[in-house]
């Protein structure tokens, strides 16, 4: 089979390569024509583990190719995936010019039936607008099929995710759209993926709702660890045992900083914008994305009680992306407290192992440094912001020979508060009640 995949960002050009790798004729489209030129020479554009030697690999043995001509995408495929971007607009509302330009593209290009996928998160009816986008552009009248085919796959382990997801959603209204993507998806059903196989605005509703769930989880510990601090208790252990309830699970219950990234943020925004433009107010997603957001000013205020006037202050910042093993810095707290932090006078000296070249360009006043102890060189603090490994063992003997002050602002509670007190460091973590000396000077 042959497919081609719009859109050659983080999901579009998983999925390419992924289905290339499944023994699928892969062509992967992409109007930034800067981009197509890398991914043609094997260079993979972002960072994510694997994925270069997946592209290589593709490329190499002929089922993946690159091009920025839509014609020639839509010419060969019968399964066209839409991956390009839904960002925010400012009313929250997710923005589906992207997605309709696509379809225009496709219409135009047509010359028989088709079976057009959306892979973008696209809020519930559409799939309804891009087909009838789709009917009003076509230059001849060619049969196809909408199929709403969420992605779930989470960056840093995102080929992982797509090859071995927990379930492949099909929304679909048509027999002969389904058995084409049940085709597709083979391999997938031969290692027992459960398949869900749904109307269109029902699979367009799942990947919100799983998103807006998650997402509340995250707010729901956090909120939880600001009453742990205000009691004395520690919320690690609140999670552990709120974890083993096999009822509520273990999994996205860990306090920190906030969610951000491409996603969380910006679905919650356009779910809440979908109630809203309907007439209902979605309170739940309101409340998580609220909680989020002075979770980042609490981090910044923790700083602030901890240490005293923040101004002449210099911080060592450790991880700059979103969360490890991606480059993403979408809606990333290490940033947000970044600029809060700067705007209060204070120095900060960032590392980052693989985003520290964009994110010096993003944030004005951030001084790059080449590891976590060139960044710790004369700090007042080490703030831990995004749990690298590379960071969950830092050697605090020589930390304390380089730092102005030993304090560990350990937003990711990775450390265990008494080990590290044990270097003579103040730990500050989210949650749990602080261990060592005072920092107040
Ligand atoms: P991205 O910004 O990394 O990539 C989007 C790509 O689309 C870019 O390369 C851009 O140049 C291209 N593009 C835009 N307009 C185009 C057009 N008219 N023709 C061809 N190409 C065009 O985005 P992403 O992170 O891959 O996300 C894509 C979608 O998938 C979003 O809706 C997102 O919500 C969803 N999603 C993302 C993730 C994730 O972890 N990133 C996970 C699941 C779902």
């Amino acid at each position: 089979m042959h497919i081609s995949v719009i859109g050659t960002g983080y999901v579009g050009l998983v999925t390419g390569a992924c289905f290339a790798e499944f023994g699928v004729n892969a062509t992967c489209m992409d109007n930034d024509a800067k981009r197509i030129g890398k991914l043609e020479k094997g260079e993979v554009p972002f960072y994510e583990p694997g994925l270069t030697e997946l592209v290589t690999k593709g490329s190499k043995e002929g089922r993946l190719s690159f091009t920025t001509d839509i014609a020639k995408a839509v010419e060969k495929a019968l399964v066209i995936f839409i991956a390009v971007g839904t960002p925010p607009r400012s009313d929250g509302s997710a923005d589906l010019s992207y997605v309709e330009e696509v379809g225009r593209g496709i219409a135009r290009n047509m010359t028989g039936y088709k079976v057009i996928v959306t892979k973008s998160t696209v809020p519930v009816g559409t799939g309804e607008t891009l087909r009838k986008v789709i009917t009003a552009s076509q230059s001849g009248k060619f049969r196809f099929d909408i199929v709403s085919n969420p992605e779930f796959l989470r960056e840093g382990s995102a080929i992982e995710d797509f090859m071995r997801p927990n379930r492949v959603v099909i929304g679909a209204e048509s027999e002969q759209a389904i058995a084409i993507m049940k085709d597709l998806y083979r391999p997938l059903y031969l290692i027992e993926t459960p398949f869900l196989v749904t109307d269109i605005p029902t699979a367009e509703m799942v990947k919100y709702a799983s998103n807006a769930f998650l997402a509340t989880k995250i707010s729901f510990i956090n909120e939880m660890a600001t009453l742990c601090e205000k009691v004395g208790a520690d919320v690690q252990v609140v999670a552990k045992g709120m974890g083993l309830d096999k009822r509520i699970g273990s999994k996205f219950l860990h306090a920190g900083p906030g969610f951000g990234g491409s996603c969380f943020p910006k679905d919650l925004a356009a779910l809440i914008q979908t109630g809203e433009r309907l007439g209902y107010s979605m309170q739940i997603a309101r409340a998580a994305s609220k909680v989020n957001d002075e979770q980042r000013q609490r981090m910044v205020e923790k700083i602030r009680e901890t240490i005293g006037d923040l101004t002449g202050r210099t911080f060592a910042l450790l991880g700059l992306s979103f969360k490890p093993n991606t480059n993403d810095l979408r809606e990333s707290p290490a940033l947000a407290i970044a600029q809060a932090l700067l705007k209060q006078g204070v120095t900060i000296r960032g590392y980052d192992p693989v985003a520290l070249e964009e994110a010096s360009q993003t944030v004005n006043g951030l001084i790059p440094c080449q590891d976590a102890y060139h960044a710790a060189e004369g700090s007042d603090a080490l703030i831990l912001m995004t749990e690298w490994n590379q960071f969950r063992n830092l050697d605090f003997e020589r930390l304390k020979t380089l730092m102005r002050r030993p304090v560990l602002f350990d937003l990711r509670n990775v450390y265990e508060p008494t080990k590290v007190e044990a270097f003579g460091f103040l730990h500050v973590s989210v949650g749990r009640p602080s261990k060592g000396p005072s920092a107040l000077a």
